[in-house]
């Protein structure tokens, strides 16, 4: 069902309670927390100039980072403050709480176009437990809510659930921002009926993650492309050997089946043909856990089916590199979740960039492609082509719960249109 966007509300003089994701990265310099990374704050910026333009008063909740219930100085909200003025134009005045005495007076205090930001939600334990006495709390400020939010919409938390209900069952609206309904488009609707060729690429570490998405898709896409160590956990299943490469043994038996429904379904699923396989050894360095740091030796290339005995595959080779890089060539709309390879070693990047260019040439050509958050977005941007696709996903675990087809509770709790 289609959900209200604030496009579709009527916000003038109205407190509008906007859930957004400023959950960014702080550093402290000269004694002073601040933003290093702003992306998210950027990303929320149409929203809250359609809310301005149209005379809503507008009122911000978020978190930041794992304060467990606890007022932890670090991951105040309060220098994500003075980044969005600074972005916005705006003044931006910012309360220390976010619900109570002092949240209620700086409202009361609001005229239309202005913004207020409140203190992380998660300051709170009862954010997170999503107790409906603190969601009535924070709610006492809202005759609408707006959830731009898509990172935080997987998990039904007070801000992001709770408040929804509350304001809903007052008879007030609760729309999507249009952060969130863009989200809701591309991994949603253009999914849902896609221009085909529709070729899906998927990496990273583990079946386990994205068994569900794989089998979700299978029902939907031409062709997959498998990447990552995910791959070898295949190779397993189709009885070859993968030496020391990261496997997870107790899931063949997902893969084989499904291996069984890609034929089934004839949907074309390509495992690399070629690896980059290393040899791994100990250093003398300890990591944070105090175990020693893995470096790698004898980095080659590798085109038997068998990884050899004491070497692990850490990227897809040159053949596979080609191989993905045709089948994407073809296609009209792509997905992408996860890398090809332990892409944040320059050793084993190749694959993941190459694979990067490939979908970039791609939509350069009429192709819709669409990152699916996490890793596939840092790669993506790392080799500069961040903006030449379609459509990133701002959500990492939210994205794959969606992909997975399971409804998010910050979406469903949205008035339906
Ligand atoms: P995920 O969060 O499941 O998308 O996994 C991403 C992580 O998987 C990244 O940190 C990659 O470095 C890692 N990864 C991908 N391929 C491999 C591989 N062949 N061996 C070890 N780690 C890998």
């Amino acid at each position: 069902m289609a959900k209200l966007t604030v496009r579709d509300l009527d916000v003038n003089g109205k407190r509008v309670f906007v859930r957004v994701d400023y959950n960014v990265p702080l550093e402290e310099k000269d004694g002073e927390m601040v933003v290093t990374d702003a992306t998210r704050i950027e990303a929320t910026l149409p929203t809250l100039r359609l809310l301005i333009e149209r005379g809503a008063k507008i009122i911000l909740a978020a978190h930041c980072g794992r304060p467990k219930g606890q007022r932890v100085p670090t991951m105040s909200l309060r220098p994500a403050a003075a980044k969005l003025a600074d972005l916005i134009g705006v003044t931006v005045n910012f309360v220390d709480d976010c619900i109570g005495e002092k949240v209620a007076s700086v409202v009361g205090g609001m005229v239309p176009g202005s913004i207020v930001l409140l203190e992380n939600v998660r300051y709170y334990p009862e954010e997170e437990k999503n107790d409906p006495a603190f969601a009535e709390k924070m709610a006492q400020v809202a005759d609408v809510y707006v959830n731009d939010a898509f990172g935080s919409a997987h998990r039904a938390h007070a801000s992001t659930e709770g408040v929804a209900r509350v304001v809903a069952r007052r008879g007030g609206k609760c729309a999507a921002g249009l952060l969130m309904e863009r989200e809701l488009q591309f991994l949603g609707d253009e999914l849902d009926n896609p221009a085909r060729p529709f070729v899906v690429i998927l990496g990273g570490a583990k079946v386990s993650d994205k068994i569900k998405v794989i089998d979700r898709l299978l029902d939907k896409a031409d062709a997959l492309l498998i990447g990552g160590a995910m791959a070898y956990t295949f190779r397993l299943a189709q009885g070859h050997k993968t030496g020391a490469s990261l496997v997870e043994p107790d899931k063949v038996d997902t893969a084989k089946a499904a291996l069984a429904k890609a034929k089934t379904r004839q949907v074309k699923f390509l495992l690399p043909s070629d690896d980059i396989i290393a040899d791994p050894f100990k250093t003398d360095t300890l990591d944070k856990k105090g175990k020693p740091v893995i470096d790698w030796k004898n980095v080659r290339t590798s085109s038997a089916a068998d990884v050899p005995e004491g070497a692990a595959g850490l990227d897809i080779g040159p053949a596979s590199v080609k191989i993905y890089s045709d089948a994407l060539a073809g296609a009209k709309t792509i997905l992408w979740n996860g890398p090809m390879g332990l892409f944040e070693n320059k050793l084993f990047a190749a694959g993941t960039n190459a694979v990067a260019q490939a979908v970039a040439d791609a939509t350069a050509k009429g192709a819709k492609s669409i990152i699916g958050g996490g890793d596939s977005v840092k790669a993506l941007k790392k080799s500069g082509l961040g903006d030449k696709v379609t459509f990133m996903s701002t959500g990492g675990g939210a994205s794959l719960e969606f992909l997975e087809g399971i409804e998010l509770p910050g979406v469903a709790a949205l008035s339906d249109k």
